[in-house]
């Protein structure tokens, strides 16, 4: 069983309050914060940010002596090949997510994730299985973020019930009332816009 194949008792207790709920806000902190990024265009340092920043966070509990700088491993790499990088690591996952929001919230590279090790499982404070994100040193960014949406999901796998990638804006989002639309909530401020506060909506699509 690929899911549960190491002893409870042997397994790291996380003892820093860290709990299943709080450890799915940090990934998808993290995994939503480089897809809405992405979408509006990535650099060098926006990437060397982002690992140093939310994912680094998200990824803290990783056993150390497995943790890398990752952001040695970007310097290295010319900063048209890290937009083509990043964007190309976006389209990948958007699809994936996409097919998950037909199928109920099944995320399809979940169990290879788990098969290879990228994400782990750990007993949280209050004394219940958590799954946390690892920071391997040879893992491609597109591993690195199905990781994150991985650990996310497994922690809270119910809320995948409600995920949703925006027709208008491709925005994903966990978010029923979204999928019930077919668009996010940026588009609309309280569910249906009436005709006069169009001029004072942000989104001006219709304007351009
Ligand atoms: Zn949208």
């Amino acid at each position: 069983m690929a899911f549960g194949t190491s002893d409870r008792r042997t397994r790291r207790v996380l003892e820093d309050g860290s709990t299943r709920q709080s450890l799915a806000e940090d990934c998808r902190d993290a995994a939503l914060s480089f897809m809405s990024g992405v979408a509006v265009g990535w650099d060098k340092l926006d990437l060397a940010l982002w690992l140093t920043g939310p994912y680094a966070r998200a990824t803290r509990h990783a056993v150390h002596g497995e943790r890398v700088a990752a952001v040695s491993e970007a310097e290295n790499i010319p900063d048209e090949t890290i937009e083509a990088l990043v964007t190309r690591v976006r389209g990948q996952l958007l699809a994936s997510i996409e097919k998950a929001a037909l199928e109920f919230g099944a995320l399809d590279f979940a169990a290879e994730v788990v098969e290879r090790g990228f994400v782990r499982k750990v007993v949280d404070a209050d004394g219940r299985d958590a799954w946390i994100p690892v920071d391997g040193a040879r893992m491609r960014l597109r591993d690195r973020l199905r990781s994150l949406f991985t650990a996310d999901y497994l922690n809270a796998p119910y809320t995948y019930a409600e995920l949703f990638v925006c027709h208008r804006c491709e925005a994903v989002v966990f978010d029923d009332r979204a999928k019930q639309l077919g668009i996010c909530g940026s588009h609309r401020i309280s569910g249906v816009v009436p005709r006069d506060d169009r001029a004072h909506d942000d989104e001006t699509d219709d304007e351009a």
